[in-house]
């Protein structure tokens, strides 16, 4: 399921920046920059996938309730792949790290900085706990993921276990929270499409993309197959205008935002000088070039 999804979201986000669906010249974007916008997507709506599930199904959450949430979006992308660890989904989890290392690193207004007291982890710190649950999941195949990082050895080392531990906790809310199987499904997530911004650039083609690429629905169809949720739900790809994405406890309602899509569009041009930056340090076997 993981790969036809991500096909289907990168045909989304060619046709967002291809010229031809604009008379206008747009730069097209290269295969990375769209496995990079596509990966962040996904963990984007995962993150906040999290943040339902905490929510709706009251797990007990020890420590913040952001980082649980990543970390649940972190375990979802393994759970969305059906486990399949092969090379494209080792370079998926290098894109949402190398998101946390762009938004690190970029400049910001006073009112996009995440400051110390912000319930968010800082931006830094992102990078690095992505970074190092991506090398913890597979420490024999994945230590260049700490030379491409430059995760620190004195964490590097606790990372194995840091994964266990997320990978057990992720276990035991499954058994806990887990749909009997045989029953019914007493509720499901509704997925809406508001109409895009009017300045978002080619944003009909955008939304007519993710429609078809039927991501949203999937995701949505996986969480209310495998839990039992207490009440209908809804997933709303929409404008906010921000660059955003949240889960609303009260009324029930994911928001995933058409802006938030066109700023991982925008990071994504700057990949090519971070990845010839990092390329020094990543093992030949681990480039993208080489995948199939
Ligand atoms: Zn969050």
């Amino acid at each position: 399921m993981g790969a036809s999804l991500r096909s289907n979201l990168y045909a989304l986000l060619l046709l967002s920046t291809y010229a031809g669906a604009d008379t206008s010249p747009t730069p097209v974007l290269q295969a990375n920059q769209l496995h990079f916008i596509s990966a962040n997507a996904e963990f984007t709506l995962l993150h906040e996938m999290g943040h339902l599930l905490i929510s709706e199904l009251q797990l007990p959450v020890l420590g913040r309730e952001e980082d649980a949430a990543d970390q649940l979006g972190f375990m979802g992308l393994f759970l969305l792949a059906d486990k399949q660890r092969d090379r494209d989904f080792y370079a998926k989890l290098l894109d949402v790290a190398d998101y946390w290392r762009l938004e690190w690193q970029r400049p910001k207004q006073p009112d996009e900085e995440v400051y110390a007291w912000d319930s968010h982890g800082l931006d830094a710190q992102r990078f690095y706990n992505f970074a190092c649950l991506a090398y913890g999941s597979d420490p024999k195949h994945l230590e260049w993921i700490i030379s491409a990082t430059g995760l620190p050895d004195e964490r590097a080392f606790y990372c194995p276990e840091e994964y266990q531990q997320v990978a057990h906790a992720v276990n035991w809310l499954e058994q806990h929270f887990r749909r009997p199987a045989g029953t019914p499904i007493q509720h499901h997530i509704q997925v809406i499409y508001d109409p895009p911004p009017k300045s978002l650039r080619h944003g009909a083609q955008m939304l007519a993309k993710v429609r078809a690429s039927g991501e949203l629905e999937a995701v949505a169809k996986r969480a209310s197959e495998t839990f039992a949720l207490p009440r209908g739900l809804t997933l709303r790809l929409t404008s906010c205008g921000a660059a955003d994405a949240w889960y609303n406890r009260q009324s029930g309602e994911l928001t995933l935002c058409y802006e938030r899509l066109a700023h991982f569009q925008q990071l994504a041009q700057q990949l090519p000088r971070l990845r010839a930056s990092e390329s020094q340090q990543i093992s030949p076997a681990a480039t993208r070039q080489q995948q199939p």
